[in-house]
């Protein structure tokens, strides 16, 4: 276990490092790194390693450039591939301004700011995410959109060509410190799905990035494309990143109520009264591309409607039956193209409002959601999530609290990247126009 700056040096020493990479993540979540020799470590972990922040997307303007990435040293891990021209571990990094101040752009300084609010009302976030990603095969080194084999869900070798190289991923990430809990076929040809444990939210979040740099590289060694787009092929599942969440008070879930209706606390509906109330603003930062609104449709098991309920697989917000210490939420709508940190603080902020708020629910549907008339949603007062970016960054504009929780400058930049996103796709002249119009109009 590592910990300390001596640990992480003792850790180089033995393993015989010789590259650190130091990791952090844009506002889109994509995964940045910076490689530094071991001899410069010592530099790192005392004053850290500064960089042009102006270059990374979301972060700040020309004029306030400098920042420094300090390594955490929780985080220390060796990659397991590649070791031919010398050992490689990574780090994951908080960033500062030169003044050793925070930089409130950072998605990890917002997701711990959270935290701590939350700590300061005794709980703690528990999140175990569900990832769904696609194999496509590689022509020429090209990524396509070609599944890499015909299994469906749960079905094994040998329709499930790709049992190998999953459980290849699987044993990466147990190599990196992963806890695997189940790993199987997704419904979509080439589709699959691993599950990790929960964790507190920040180690969760850093888990996600490392899950999905681990995958992207597993696949590529084996020459096939992995990819967590929400919906890369028209008519087929997409992926999703369900997100199971409980709070813990002194070690205890207190999402659990041996008594309580549906064995669940109050807690446990004001937080789903919490999330159901901003879950339109979050759905711009838990769903923040413009393919991620194509999965957000009927019919392919993604969710559409504002609605909680018990083990229904048909609505946003379910409770999985398992209680006691598994008691928990899950929330169904984010994609795994969302930046993890933001997300989180972005759920835990709304869950928070909805405990200190009291926040009723509302009654739980049992019903299948999915084929009520519209009459029928409209008696049971059924919302939509937003079918748009476009739409969803203006819930988010108009969301206070999510302002305030996420701090300005996150809240500004995700919804500049959401508008600039939008206008780059709203301009376009799609296929699906042309043959629709060309020869009818
Ligand atoms: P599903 O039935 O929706 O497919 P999975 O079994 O695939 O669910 O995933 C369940 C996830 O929930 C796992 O990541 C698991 O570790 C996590 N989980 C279990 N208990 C808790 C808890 N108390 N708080 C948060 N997450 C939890
Ligand atoms: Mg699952
Ligand atoms: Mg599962
Ligand atoms: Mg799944
Ligand atoms: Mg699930």
């Amino acid at each position: 276990n590592i910990n300390t700056k001596e640990d992480v040096l003792k850790a180089i020493e033995n393993n015989n490092v010789k590259f650190i990479r130091l990791q952090f993540t844009d506002i889109q979540g994509v995964v940045k790194d910076v490689e530094i020799p071991v001899t410069q470590i010592e530099k790192a972990l005392s004053v850290g390693i500064s960089f042009d922040g102006s270059s990374i997307e979301g972060f700040v303007r020309i004029n306030e450039s400098d920042m420094v990435l300090k390594p955490d040293t929780s985080s220390f891990a060796i990659l397991p591939w590649n070791q031919k021209k010398g050992v490689v571990a990574r780090m994951i990094c908080d960033i500062y301004l030169p003044d050793g101040t925070p930089f409130e752009g950072d998605p990890r300084y917002t997701l711990k700011k959270v935290m701590k609010e939350a700590k300061e009302m005794g709980f703690s976030l528990n999140v175990g995410p569900e990832l769904e990603f696609f194999l496509f095969e590689r022509h020429d080194g090209k990524a396509t959109t070609i599944p890499h084999d015909f299994g469906r869900y749960f079905e094994f070798a040998p329709a499930d060509l790709a049992e190998d190289i999953r459980r290849d991923i699987v044993l990466t990430l147990m190599d990196l410190g992963f806890e695997i809990e189940a790993s199987h076929h997704e419904v979509a040809f080439g589709q699959h799905e691993i599950d990790f444990k929960y964790g507190d939210a920040l180690t969760t979040a850093d888990n996600v990035t490392t899950f999905k740099y681990v995958t992207r590289t597993i696949a590529k060694l084996n020459g096939l494309h992995a990819t967590f787009m929400p919906k890369p092929i028209f008519g087929e599942n997409g992926s999703g990143m369900h997100v199971n969440l409980s709070l813990s008070k002194n070690g205890e879930n207190i999402f659990y109520d041996a008594d309580g209706d549906m064995q669940i606390s109050d807690e446990a509906r004001y937080f789903i009264g919490g999330l159901l109330k901003h879950v339109k603003a979050i759905t711009a930062i838990s769903n923040p591309l413009i393919n991620s609104y194509k999965r957000l449709v009927p019919g392919y098991e993604a969710p559409v409607y504002i609605a909680w309920s018990g083990a229904n697989r048909s609505s946003l917000i379910r409770i999985p039956a398992a209680r006691g210490k598994g008691t928990r939420v899950e929330l169904r709508s984010p994609d795994p193209s969302c930046n993890p940190y933001i997300t989180f603080a972005a759920v835990l902020a709304a869950g928070l409002d909805g405990i200190r708020n009291k926040i009723d629910p509302g009654d739980n549907r049992e019903e299948n959601i999915f084929e009520l008339t519209d009459k029928g949603l409209r008696d049971f007062g059924i919302e939509t999530l937003p079918s748009t970016l476009n739409d969803s960054a203006k819930y988010l504009a108009d969301d206070e609290l999510l302002k305030e929780a996420l701090g300005a400058h996150v809240h500004n930049s995700v919804l500049s990247l959401a508008k600039a996103e939008w206008d780059s796709y709203r301009i376009q002249v799609h296929d699906w126009e042309i043959e629709r119009y060309l020869n009818t109009v």
